[in-house]
Formats: C-alpha cells, sequence, structure tokens
C-alpha cells in the first residue's frame, strides 16, 4: 500500500479534461498537493493507506471554476452604481469612487471579500485586473487561491501610479517579487485601446515578449468603445491591435461584444484567448459575445464575471448559466454553448488562456489538487440524470461545501478556514460607511 496525503471519494468525479470522464463511485488520491490517480473507490482502498480519507457520498467532484476576468476589489463598490450605460458608469461614477477611495487598504479588503464570496462559490483561481497589486497578493496568499494579478497600464493617473513610466515601473518591480511565487502569477493588464496609446501597448507588448507574460486588455467591449475608435483612427481596436502583432495566443481579450467579419478573419488566424463575461455585457447592454462562432473557428473562450460593480456577483454557476442560455439566443441555435463546453468554459478553458493547463483546470494526475465538492442532494438538483447537466443549469453555489486548491483545503463543509467571515462582513460595512459620506 502507498501512504498518500488524501483520498477523496465521491459519487461522481466530473474530470473535464479532453475525454470529459463523468466518473462513478471514484476516488481522488492527493499526495503533496498533487492528484496522483483518479481510480475507483474499492481498487483505491486497496492500493492507498491516506492520512485523511473522506467520503462525499452524494457529491460531484470536479476542478474548482477559473474565474478569468475579475475587478476583486471592486466588491467593496457592489451596489454603488446600477442600471446605466458603460461610458456613464466608468466616467460618472465608477472612476470617481475610485479615484478617491482606491488604496492599498481598500484592495485588500475589497479583495479578501470577494475572494471569500468565490471560495463559497467553488472558484480556486482567478485573473484579475486592478491596481495596489502587492494588496491583492497579499490576499490570495492569505486567502490560499491561485492567482493571475494583472499589472495594469492606464494612461491616466491614479492613486496607483501618476505617469505611464510609474505604471510600467511598478509592473516590472511586481514581476521581479512573484515571478517565481507558487500561488501567485503577474500578467499585463494594459486597460484598452482607448485608455493606453499605441507606443504605449508597444511597450507592452515588448515587456510580454521579454518576460513570457499573458496580455489582459478589455476589448471591443461595448458599442461606444467602436464609435470613439472609428471617430479617433477610423479603425476597429482589433484592427489596431493586429498592427502592432498583439493579437496572439499571448493576447487574453475580454468581452468581446462587437464582432464583424474581419474580426472573425483576424482571430482565426491568431487565435487569441476571449473571456466572455455575459452578466456584465447584459447589465450594461454591452451586446452580446458571439461565442458559438469563435469556438467553431478554433479559438478558446474562457469565463469571467468581470467585477462586483457590474454583475454584481462573483457565481460562476450563474454566469455558466447567462452563458449557456445567452449563447443560445445569439447563435439561434438550442445546441449551441451546451452544458459540457460552459463547463469547460469555467474550468479548462480558463486555465488554457492563462496558460496553465499542464497545472490545473482539470482532475488528471500530475496537476494540482485544485477541486471542489458540490452535494447534489438538495431537493433543488434532485434527480440526477446527467451531474453536468444538474450543475449547469440547476445548481446553486450554496451547495459547494467543500474547496481544495494545491490539496489545501480552503472550505470545509460550507466554512472558510483561512477566511473570517464575520471580520469581512465588518470591514465591508465600515468601507460603505466612508464611501457613502
Ligand atoms: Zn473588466
Amino acid at each position: 500500500m502507498k501512504k498518500i496525503d488524501q483520498l477523496l471519494h465521491a459519487q461522481w468525479i466530473i474530470t473535464c479534461e479532453n475525454k470529459n470522464r463523468v466518473l462513478e463511485n471514484h476516488a481522488l488520491a492527493i499526495h503533496a498537493g498533487k492528484i496522483v490517480a483518479i481510480i475507483p473507490s474499492d481498487q483505491a482502498k486497496q492500493d492507498y493507506e491516506a492520512t485523511h480519507e473522506a467520503h462525499y457520498k452524494t457529491h460531484a467532484i470536479m476542478p474548482g471554476f477559473i474565474n478569468s476576468h475579475t475587478h476583486l476589489a471592486m466588491n467593496l463598490f457592489r451596489g454603488l452604481a446600477d442600471d446605466l450605460e458603460l461610458m456613464d458608469w466608468l466616467n460618472n461614477y465608477i472612476w470617481p469612487a475610485e479615484g478617491k477611495w482606491v488604496d492599498h487598504e481598500l484592495v485588500y479588503d475589497g479583495s479578501l471579500l470577494a475572494m471569500a464570496e468565490m471560495i463559497r462559490g467553488g472558484t480556486t483561481c482567478f485573473n484579475d485586473m486592478y491596481f495596489f497589486l502587492g494588496a491583492t497578493a497579499d490576499a490570495a496568499i492569505k486567502a490560499g487561491m491561485r492567482a493571475h494579478i494583472g499589472m495594469t497600464v492606464i494612461d491616466v493617473p491614479t492613486a496607483w501610479a501618476k505617469t505611464t513610466d510609474e505604471y510600467f515601473a511598478k509592473a516590472i518591480e511586481f514581476y521581479e517579487q512573484y515571478k517565481n511565487h507558487e500561488l501567485v502569477t503577474p500578467t499585463l493588464a494594459p486597460h484598452s485601446t482607448y485608455t493606453v496609446s499605441i507606443e504605449n501597448l508597444e511597450r507592452v507588448k515588448k515587456l510580454a515578449d521579454q518576460y513570457k507574460l499573458q496580455i489582459n486588455m478589455h476589448l471591443q467591449e461595448a458599442p461606444s468603445e467602436m464609435e470613439q475608435s472609428y471617430a479617433n483612427y477610423n479603425k476597429r481596436p482589433l484592427a489596431r491591435l493586429h498592427e502592432i502583432n498583439m493579437v496572439s495566443p499571448s493576447l487574453i481579450g475580454i468581452h468581446l461584444t462587437q464582432v464583424n467579419d474581419a474580426d472573425l478573419e483576424i482571430l482565426a488566424a491568431t487565435k487569441p484567448n476571449i473571456v466572455h463575461c455575459p452578466e456584465s455585457n447584459m447589465k450594461l447592454v454591452s451586446g452580446a459575445c458571439p461565442v458559438q462562432k469563435l469556438l467553431d473557428l478554433g479559438i478558446n473562450v474562457a469565463l469571467g464575471t468581470d467585477g462586483a460593480a457590474s454583475n454584481n456577483d462573483l457565481d460562476m454557476f450563474g454566469e455558466m448559466r447567462t452563458a449557456a442560455f445567452l449563447g443560445k439566443v445569439t447563435a439561434n441555435d438550442p445546441k449551441a454553448l451546451n452544458a459540457e463546453t460552459v463547463l469547460k468554459m469555467a474550468t479548462i478553458n480558463g486555465a488554457k488562456a492563462l496558460k496553465i493547463d499542464h497545472l490545473t483546470g482539470s482532475l488528471e494526475a500530475g496537476k494540482s489538487a485544485d477541486c471542489i465538492a458540490i452535494d447534489l442532494n438538495h431537493l433543488e438538483t434532485q434527480p440526477v440524470y446527467h451531474p453536468i447537466s444538474q450543475i449547469v443549469y440547476a445548481t446553486p453555489r450554496s451547495q459547494v461545501t467543500d474547496v481544495w486548491v494545491a490539496g489545501k483545503q480552503l472550505l470545509k463543509n460550507r466554512e472558510l478556514t483561512t477566511l473570517d467571515a464575520n471580520e469581512l462582513i465588518a470591514k465591508a460595512q465600515n468601507w460603505r460607511k466612508k464611501i457613502k459620506s
């Protein structure tokens, strides 16, 4: 018998790898934070002696969700300004509030609040874009989450940096500090083509090439962005990026609700990653990304919630359901964005976009034990004909019972193990008082 750290038995194990197997009465064998085997429970009991053994008798165990686009600290602005168009919302509400309040402390508190929400909803990894990167990194390390932190570049002075040079200097400093960290990975995050000049985007590209970093960017998010781009450059944002060779598998284009045939030609030839944020796009009436069309062209599409000020939650179950429904309406085809496709968008496709699919995003021997247990033995999710259908179309996030990142348990029977929920609520209420005044 081999000695290992953990043996987790489950009624179903959903792997989310290429074959996307749904295995019944199997066990996940974990040692030193990694999956060593996925085998039938009976066999596992013969093969392994585990320090910790647990039975998830009515649960599905699957990879943790990867929320591929967030602005975590904005959890503290949740509900501050709703029911507005993107540019009105940004210019008249969000940017002024950020200008006044965003600092290291707000980012730390807001990010922790968001991480607690994400862990309770089964998310194990996120891809963030914000300011005061060190605060987000500190929060992720405390929470125990896998974090991709975007080093923002924007030609607008903020409390984080006054000039574009300062954004670059801070990005390099952050990169040097975290380049070899186990949980925190730096990425580049030029905000958009309407807030960063083409010269500075070329600098971003140079840096990305030099350090081999992914580039996150809001891209063709709303009609107003397109109008601005035509008025100023007589070109579409994607075409401008293509001219400087920035559209490639290293690019993570976020939103992409505005797509024409010329765009599709560029995308098919260059294969960037796209992050679909359907709820934010619907709430701001930005438009709908033609996801099925992109997938049919072989383009990797991941799923993100966007910030809590434009969603207003970080619920990947809700996001999957919305992506499926909106995807069907957009394609005018009920077969578009089926349950399995959407589940992959929320897991392995996110890992591919972040270039960590060798490490996480599916349950396979050799990968990190980043997984969640979902109890399907609730009135709301019975009977279970197909676990994937149930998870995508009927399960609320409150049915996530347990969450692990690299084998470390972050949620145990719905209780947070690394964070204090009461303390986070008290801090959120304090911020509300300050921001409201
Ligand atoms: Zn965003």
